[in-house]
């Protein structure tokens, strides 16, 4: 079946009301969107399945929220300010920019994650590289800092810079101190952030991939550094879970992804920690049951020239986009560096107290971070279902933005009344559409396309016996239920600890 290209999923977004490009009367603002009324409840429950997995479900991940603006000694500490940079170069003619990785995959279709400055000048030079816009001749390379600079209060000089950070997780190290005595949690232990981040991407593109605002879900977690390879959580079910895997050194050998057991890849020392191998296949299922297709998962490992600099080790969970395997999740072991830097540059003790040993130690991290954008886009691409002369959404129900349309058969004889008295009191515990526009079938088509799971329509068998039908977004099927027992099976559909069809 022809997948939908990004093109296609960002106009079909614009036309239902999932996304807009941000201030479009004025042209657009490339780089940013802005998330319409259907995109604002997706969004919210993805990052509510989020923080309700993974904070509330844990005994052992606390959550916290944290400024968007931060101060230049943070990212100075953490070393963003002189490394959260991408290559650029420039055409001599027109003087557009362009990220240098980026232009040379585009021209030779190749990957070059990780390339050095000298190895871009020497690869254009190579290839006879051009400006893609006007073919023109384009500069040496330079490096561009991509955190967005502002001042804070009245005056606008270098004392006064900060930046709107790029990711979430430095304010949980500058705040683990404050944490930990608040909290008195103990190792091993995680704290959880989500929320806006700002990139002065260079060349912003493929629509929700590449912007310059966009949201991370993310998790530090803390461990013993001598305790690594000791994960209490790796049970025989996570050992079992089978990933697509695909190491540096399959990538270095030019050989193929292969499909392994959680264990297996731990005992050939492809996954080289216990608790990385944990976060990775703890994350992995989470995405296949939100809906991704598994066979478009797989987990890839930097090559060691494409590690960031706090890096030990680090292995993405890339999707398969329309346009070729990308990141959708990085998953880093951050050692101790942000702690240990953060220490340097304030002078303060972030330490922790190890009761047993009685001594101090400084933890080790493994950061699973999550870019909320690029996963809505995933959980779109692979929802998207082009089903004869109709689009199909077919979004997990706990995910989907209305998870009920209500419908009159007819909008006379009293069962509109009927139908917004059913309407009114589904409201009050799921999002609900009321519709009673156009012919049964037209309403049925609307709602499958936004993906809303489940229809409810009052008939003129209702008023005979008090049901009323309930129909499938993905198989067609309908059932009749009372609708004293609406909410109750309703509730289970969409957890879908039940199908209609067990129910008929
Ligand atoms: P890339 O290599 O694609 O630029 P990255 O390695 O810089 O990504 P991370 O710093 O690991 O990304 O960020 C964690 C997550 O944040 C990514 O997995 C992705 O989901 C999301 N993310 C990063 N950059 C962007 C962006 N410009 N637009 C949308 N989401 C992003």
């Amino acid at each position: 079946m022809k997948r939908i290209t990004i093109q296609e999923i960002a106009t079909f977004c614009k036309r239902k009301g999932f996304v807009f490009p941000s201030s479009e009367i004025y042209g657009g603002f490339a780089g940013f969107y802005d998330y319409g009324p259907l995109g604002a409840e997706l969004k919210m429950n993805i990052k509510e399945e989020w923080w309700n997995t993974f904070v509330r479900a844990r005994d052992d991940v606390l959550g916290i929220d944290a400024c968007t603006i931060t101060q230049h000694a943070v990212w100075k500490a953490s070393g963003h300010v002189e490394s959260f940079t991408d290559p650029l170069v420039a055409c001599r003619r027109c003087n557009a920019k362009h990220r240098a990785d980026h232009l040379i995959e585009d021209a030779l279709g190749i990957s070059v994650d990780g390339i050095t400055p000298e190895q871009v000048n020497e690869m254009i030079a190579k290839h006879n590289l051009r400006c893609p816009r006007c073919g023109g001749e384009l500069s040496s390379v330079t490096t561009f800092n991509l955190m967005f600079k502002t001042f804070v209060g009245a005056v606008e000089d270098e004392a006064h810079v900060a930046y709107l950070r790029p990711e979430t997780a430095q304010s949980i190290f500058t705040n683990f101190k404050l944490i930990l005595d608040t909290s008195r949690i103990k190792l091993p232990f995680g704290i959880a952030q989500m929320g806006r981040v700002y990139r002065n991407e260079i060349s912003p593109r493929d629509f929700l991939f590449r912007m310059r605002e966009f949201e991370q879900m993310e998790i530090e977690y803390f461990v013993h550094p001598d305790k690594i390879n000791e994960c209490p959580y790796l049970t025989k079910e996570i050992l079992d879970y089978k990933l697509n895997v695909y190491s540096a050194e399959m990538q270095k050998c030019n050989k193929e992804m292969e499909k392994m057991r959680v264990e297996d890849a731990l005992k050939k020392g492809i996954i080289t920690t216990a608790w990385h191998a944990y976060w990775l296949a703890v994350f992995y299922r989470w995405l296949v049951d939100l809906g991704l297709n598994p066979e478009r998962l797989r987990i890839r490992q930097h090559l060691p020239e494409e590690r960031s600099h706090y890096a030990r080790d680090t292995w993405d969970i890339e999707y398969l986009f329309p346009f070729g395997w990308k990141e959708i999740h990085g998953m880093s072991n951050r050692s101790d560096y942000d702690l240990k830097q953060h220490m340097k540059f304030s002078g303060k003790d972030l330490s922790y107290f190890d009761d047993e040993e009685r001594k101090k130690v400084i933890p080790h991290v493994i950061e699973p971070s999550q870019g909320v954008d690029r996963l809505f886009l995933a959980l779109l691409i692979d929802a998207y279902t082009q089903e004869e002369d109709r689009v199909v959404l077919k979004l997990n129900p706990k995910l989907a933005p209305y998870k009920v349309g209500v419908f009159p058969l007819v909008s006379r004889d009293g069962l509109d009344e009927i139908a917004k008295g059913v309407y009114g009191r589904l409201k009050n515990e799921f999002t609900c559409f009321y519709d009673e526009k156009g012919s049964i079938g037209r309403r049925y088509a609307r709602q499958d396309e936004i993906g809303t799971p489940f229809c409810v329509t009052v008939d003129y068998q209702t008023k005979e016996d008090n049901t009323v039908t309930i129909r499938d977004r993905d198989t067609k099927q309908q059932i009749r239920v009372k609708i004293e027992r609406l909410e109750e099976v309703l509730r289970k559909l969409i957890r879908r600890e039940i199908t209609l069809k067990e129910l008929g």
